[in-house]
Formats: C-alpha cells, sequence, structure tokens
C-alpha cells in the first residue's frame, strides 16, 4: 500500500518552518514541499530570501540576514527529524482522505509525483506585487520596497522623501507609517480619489506630510549602484509630461497575491484569494484535516513574526486533530 504520510506541509517561509519544528518535535516526522525555485514564488525560504536585513524577528540584537534566517530555521526543522522536498505543489484532491498532493520540478525537471496525506498544512505565502519596471527590480533591497513596516525604519529612508505607490487601503496605510520616519511622502495614484476607506483616505490626506500626486505614474526609478533610490520619474496621465521627484525611497503598494491558484474549488478562498480561515485564532480551514498558515491566510499583517505563529498553532491543531482521528 502506498507511504501515507502524517502531516505534509507545502511552503517553506517562516510559516512552514515553524510549523515543521513544531510538527517534527511532536514526533510527526513532518513532509515540507518547500519550493522548486523555478521563480520568485516558488522560492524555498520564501520571501525574506530577498532581503538583506531582518531587524524586527525577535531573538536577533542586531538583525539578521533574511536567507541566514531562513537557513537556521530550516536547521532547526530538520533537527528534529524533519524531510524536505524542493518541489512545488501544481494541484490538490482535498475531497477524500487520504488527501492527494500532485509536485513537480521545473528546475530539475523531474515529472509530477503523488504524495498521499492524513492532514495538510498550507503555508505558501502572499507575493507583493511590483510595478513590472526593469529599473524597479534593480533597486530591490537598495531603496525600493514593498513593505513599510519591515522597511520604513531603515537608516536609508529617514528624514528622506519617499514615493509611495497606489491608492487604496495598504498606500494609505503604508504612506501614513512612512510619515513617521521620512521628512515627506509622495502619494503617486493613477486616479484621481483615493480608492482607501473614507476615513483613512481624509487622515492621509490631513497628514501634512502626505503630498498626492494625482493621475500619475511611475515611469522609471533613478539612481545608482551606491546611493540606490536617489529620485523617480513619473508622467501625468492626462497630460503626458514628465517629472523627476527626489526621493530615497519607492515603496510598492499595489497590493498582494495570495499563492493559492492550486486550491481553487479545493478550500474557501475569500475574494482576494486568500484562504478562509474557519474559526478565529484557529488555523482551520474548510475542510476537516486542512490547515493554513501565514501570509496565504493573512490579509492583514503580512509579518515573518505572524506567519511563524500562525505556522506552531497549525501544527498544534494538526497534532490535536490527528489525535482525534487516532492517528498518531
Ligand atoms: C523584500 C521583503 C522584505 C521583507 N522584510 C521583512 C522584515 O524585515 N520583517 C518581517 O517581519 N517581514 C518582512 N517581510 C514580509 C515577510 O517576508 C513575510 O511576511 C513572510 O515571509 C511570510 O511568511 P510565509 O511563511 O507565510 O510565506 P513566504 O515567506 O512567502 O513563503 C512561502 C513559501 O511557499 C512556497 N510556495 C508557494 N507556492 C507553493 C506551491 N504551490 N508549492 C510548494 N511551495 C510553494 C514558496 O516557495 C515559499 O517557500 C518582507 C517581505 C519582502 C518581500
Amino acid at each position: 500500500m502506498a507511504n501515507i504520510e502524517h502531516v505534509v506541509i507545502i511552503g517553506s517561509g517562516p510559516a512552514g518552518w515553524t510549523a515543521a519544528i513544531y510538527a517534527a518535535r511532536a514526533n510527526l516526522k513532518p513532509l515540507v514541499i518547500a519550493g522548486d525555485g523555478a521563480n520568485r514564488e516558488r522560492m524555498p525560504g520564501g520571501q525574506l530570501m530577498f532581503t538583506t536585513e531582518v531587524e524586527n524577528f525577535p531573538g536577533f540584537v542586531h538583525g539578521i540576514d533574511g536567507q541566514k534566517m531562513m537557513g537556521v530555521l530550516q536547521q532547526q526543522a530538520e533537527r528534529f527529524g524533519t524531510r524536505v522536498l524542493q518541489n512545488f505543489v501544481t494541484r490538490v484532491d482535498f475531497t477524500a482522505r487520504p488527501f492527494k498532493i500532485w509536485h513537480i520540478n521545473d528546475l530539475s525537471g523531474e515529472a509530477e509525483t503523488q504524495v498521499l496525506a492524513q492532514a495538510v498544512i498550507i503555508s505558501t505565502g502572499a507575493s507583493a506585487n511590483y510595478l513590472g519596471l526593469e529599473s524597479e527590480k534593480k533597486f530591490e533591497n537598495n531603496g525600493v520596497s514593498a513593505c513599510a513596516v519591515c522597511d520604513g525604519a531603515l537608516p536609508r529612508f529617514r528624514d528622506n522623501p519617499l514615493v509611495v505607490v497606489g491608492g487604496g487601503d495598504s498606500a494609505v496605510e503604508e504612506g501614513t507609517y512612512l510619515t513617521k520616519f521620512a521628512s515627506m511622502v509622495y502619494l503617486v495614484h493613477r486616479r484621481d480619489t483615493l480608492r482607501a476607506s473614507k476615513i483613512m483616505a481624509e487622515r492621509a490626506l490631513s497628514n501634512k506630510k502626505i503630498k498626492p500626486l494625482w493621475n500619475s505614474a511611475v515611469e522609471e526609478v533613478l539612481g545608482n549602484d551606491n546611493d540606490g533610490v536617489t529620485a523617480v520619474r513619473i508622467k501625468d496621465l492626462k497630460t503626458n509630461a514628465t517629472s523627476v521627484i527626489e526621493c530615497r525611497g519607492m515603496f510598492a503598494a499595489i497590493g498582494h497575491t495570495p499563492n493559492t491558484a492550486f486550491l481553487k474549488g479545493q478550500i474557501d478562498l475569500d475574494p482576494k484569494g486568500y484562504i478562509a480561515l474557519k474559526e478565529p485564532f484557529r488555523s482551520t480551514t474548510s475542510v476537516e484535516g486542512i490547515f493554513a498558515a501565514g501570509d496565504c491566510a493573512d490579509p492583514i499583517y503580512r509579518q515573518a513574526i505572524t506567519a511563524a505563529g500562525m505556522g506552531c498553532k497549525a501544527a498544534i491543531d494538526a497534532e490535536r486533530w490527528l489525535a482525534e482521528q487516532g492517528i498518531d
């Protein structure tokens, strides 16, 4: 008979590794399907593999390099017996138990393989949306960011003008947060009104440090290797006129895309694609035995520490659920 895993964890960011540490210490011998590295969304280690400094994860007085941090979490999970497959999940069948999960590796060319699981923890993250400019990519981690809470306090941004792109709730939140550090925040928005909720929009627009630039789009991020971002060139979408705004950072705040496409029709997702959690404070989903953790189920906080906390909850929920089913 085919081998049935106790717990399969899909995703290897802070949520996945934390779930693995807890599940492994509970003797569940978890299998982590970590991503195959074929693109940014599929990177083993998750989003922190793309950042040099993590200053707000408890336990690291002087901060820690994102890749180093994810390596340490993986080692900790492996120390207790976690097994790791650097593969990417293409589809699942959660309609009957054991659950079926198909995975591939596009880098090695490994064909689709199926694994069976009694319980599954999904921790596939949510990817920040960027504008898609070449120059934006060039200055990532050198003045371009998609997370004000993560990066706003870095020395390079303090007492300097910054640009936030977007007009929804997250742009207004990010812009307002950045006024703590910036000398001025330019809010670049394609329309002439904000899409954010009325109360948040009013608060932002009455903030003397926020200057909206309506009907505008960033055409190019300007700078050099030494200083990083020094300015952005924006275009007035009504007149086509361009102008240069001096700034030391550009924050893309145009939403996130949860990495949940492979789950459509299998478990309940919210309208934006985030996994809908069934009960407050828990990791349970619409399907018994399937648990969710981290940014893929969190449209609000999206931080490494909150993802790790959710991973802990998911492993404890999975362990208790398996015990209730008489599977140990
Ligand atoms: C540039 C940058 C800097 C940041 N800095 C900070 C910071 O300083 N502090 C902070 O707290 N937060 C920071 N964040 C946010 C933080 O990275 C996320 O909140 C956190 O990584 C979320 O963890 P997660 O485990 O939910 O998902 P992720 O870290 O996104 O991991 C998702 C995992 O799922 C895998 N995956 C996705 N789809 C599949 C699939 N179908 N099959 C198999 N695997 C799959 C991916 O390969 C990845 O391993 C930053 C984010 C970015 C982009």
